[in-house]
């Protein structure tokens, strides 16, 4: 098994450039990667661009933010044809969004005593997804906290009072919008707060996979949705969503990994979308 179907680049909130990471998966002999970044198609080209004449294929991914009953969840897409209209269109009201939402949390955090540089956040954030990482990054900087976990437990968790809930996109929505785009719609990592009726849901609404490996998951989780996949034809993919060197040893690139023959999965069924 050789293959990682779930890596963030510097593009969203990983630390390693696409460049660094398409060469770290070349020195541990990965097959194949795919870049899964949050609500951001950049990546992939850079990584592809990497990798060219070299050992390893890189898939197109995205991870899509999506909220469902207060629960944050992520669905990933594959294959997505990025020059679909309507995708990119959310993607850009995506990307606005996320920027007004850093300016809210930085002023709230500004009424708890915590002063952050908006430009200095911004300049973490670099030109794509900004996400609350970012913050946390900022916050670790001028001392506020002493850890980025800090940061969440204390301040901009969900339930944390500087806390400012995101443009919401339900999981239904992200499933038909990655379909209409003509994309491979997997549900990521199951095992953090998705509930059994989500999941019927979003089948309900074509969902074609389930991210059965995560370093999150127990054997248990791996088993009950292996279960559900195999009853409902769903294509079981993994990836160790990799975030860069600093972080969670769990989430090292490689530590999870699928066969390659799962690449083929995903790339069948996008083409049958295609049709
Ligand atoms: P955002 O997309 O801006 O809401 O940020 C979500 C990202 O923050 C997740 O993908 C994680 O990488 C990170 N994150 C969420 N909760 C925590 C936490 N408790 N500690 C550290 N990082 C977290
Ligand atoms: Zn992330
Ligand atoms: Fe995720
Ligand atoms: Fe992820």
């Amino acid at each position: 098994m050789s293959v990682d179907l779930h890596v963030h680049t510097s593009v969203s909130d990983g630390t390693d450039t696409p460049e660094q990471v398409v060469e770290q998966a070349l020195s541990i002999g990965l097959e194949a990667i795919a870049i899964t970044d949050h609500d951001i198609l950049e990546g992939i080209s850079a990584a592809q661009e990497a990798a060219r004449g070299k050992n390893i294929e890189i898939v197109p991914g995205i991870e899509l933010s999506t909220v469902y009953k207060q629960k944050e969840i992520h669905v990933l897409g594959y294959y997505i044809d990025r020059e679909n209209e309507e995708f990119l269109n959310y993607l850009t009201i995506f990307r606005n969004a996320r920027r007004e939402r850093i300016i809210k949390i930085t002023e709230k955090l500004l009424g708890l005593g915590i002063n952050l540089d908006l430009e200095r956040v911004m300049a973490i954030a670099g030109d794509g997804s900004a996400g609350r990482p970012h913050v946390a990054e900022a916050m670790v900087e001028i001392g506020a906290v002493s850890s980025m976990s800090e940061a969440f437990e204390k301040y901009i968790g969900f339930n944390g009072p500087a806390y400012v809930p995101r443009f919401k996109l339900s999981p239904t929505e992200a499933v038909k919008l990655i379909l209409s785009a003509k994309g491979v719609p997997v549900l990521a990592h199951p095992g953090l707060d998705v509930n059994k009726s989500l999941i019927s849901e979003l089948i309900d609404a074509g969902i074609q996979g389930i991210e059965v490996y995560h370093p999150s998951h127990s054997w248990d989780q791996i088993n009950l949705y292996t279960a559900l996949a195999r009853v409902n034809s769903l294509i079981i993919t993994g990836g160790s969503d990799y975030h860069g060197q600093n972080n969670d040893e769990r989430s090292r690139l490689g530590s999870v990994l699928v066969d390659y023959t799962v690449v083929k999965e995903l790339k069948e069924c996008a083409r049958r979308n295609r049709l």
